[in-house]
């Protein structure tokens, strides 16, 4: 039986053989919740079986929302109109290498990602992350993503420059560096253990909030999830717009910051912000390496200064 209601006799009540008449249930007993929240109740209460529920539920949104986001970037390449936004302007990926790039992807998703998914609810469970109705409120899920944002940018910062040393690029890392123009199915085209590692800071970080603090919301992490994927097929579409996020907010990170990493294999490691690079000296692209050259020449100079 489902967790999603507290009440047991609730859930016996509502569940019916289809979809559509546990939906009209829910509808029935529960016309308080939001639409989003009974959608939620009833695919667990018809589900019967909160395990399936929520692997299902992952495994549908991850390719759903990837493929997604990423077919308009798919058209956008096909349309010459675009090309004066596009960050390498001569490097239009062809057909044929993003169908091998899709192919690689899929198989990817089948093989690497659909096991964690299938063992995500028992782990769940066991952590106190709630599938229960009604969801939290939007302050609460919208500081948890916000931190979400910042924790994987972290990790994500630190993984990655790791994974530009010797064994870790030639072995994993050179993989995702096929395209120096990236685009947005690239965005997971990726060695397993890249995948793993880097993926630990979109599931790890939750995970070690959830046992710190002993409560998060199933739906929270549905949307973290999201937005994250958003996030990455984005910052690999190889296009800046007038209108992209990171012409709003000086901070994020966008295509313009990830396109310089594909294009110069050095810097820019981070993935949603700039500050880590920024802080640590580690921008790339040819206007960040000459004022790099400039302060260490002042430096320099400063120093034989002081010795004479
Ligand atoms: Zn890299
Ligand atoms: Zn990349």
């Amino acid at each position: 039986m489902s967790a999603v209601f507290s009440n047991s006799t609730l859930n016996t009540l509502i569940r019916s053989d289809t979809f559509k008449d546990t939906f009209d249930n829910v509808v029935k007993f529960q016309p308080q919740l939001s639409k989003l929240e009974q959608i939620w109740a009833s695919w667990y209460t018809y589900m019967n079986n909160d395990i399936l529920a929520t692997g299902l539920m992952f495994f549908l949104l991850h390719e759903i929302v990837y493929f997604a986001r990423c077919l308009p970037w798919f058209i956008i390449d096909q349309m010459p109109y675009f090309r004066r936004w596009k960050i390498q302007p001569t490097k239009i990926p062809s057909t044929k290498e993003q169908l091998y790039c899709l192919k690689s992807v899929v198989l990817s998703h089948f093989l690497v990602e659909a096991i964690p998914i299938w063992t995500f609810h028992p782990m769940c469970e066991k952590l106190g992350i709630t599938v229960r109705v009604p969801f939290p409120s939007i302050k609460k899920m919208g500081l948890e993503i916000a931190l979400f944002f910042v924790l994987e940018d972290m990790w994500h910062y630190w993984a990655h420059r790791l994974f530009h040393y010797g064994v870790f690029y030639k072995y994993i890392h050179k993989q995702h560096h096929r395209y120096a123009a990236p685009f947005g199915l690239s965005a997971e085209y990726a060695h397993p253990l890249e995948t793993m590692s880097l993926g630990f800071g979109t599931v790890g970080m939750p995970i070690l909030y959830v046992m710190y603090t002993g409560e998060l919301h199933l739906f929270t992490l549905c949307l973290w999830v999201v937005l994250r994927l958003f996030q990455a097929v984005d910052s690999h579409s190889g296009y800046d717009f007038p209108w992209s996020l990171n012409k709003f907010l000086p901070f994020w990170a966008g295509a313009e910051h990830h396109d310089l990493h594909h294009h110069y294999f050095i810097g820019n490691y981070a993935s949603s912000f700039r500050w880590w690079d920024y802080c640590l000296d580690t921008e790339a692209g040819p206007e960040a390496k000459a004022e790099r050259e400039e302060r260490m020449k002042l430096k320099a100079m400063n120093k034989s200064k002081k010795n004479v």
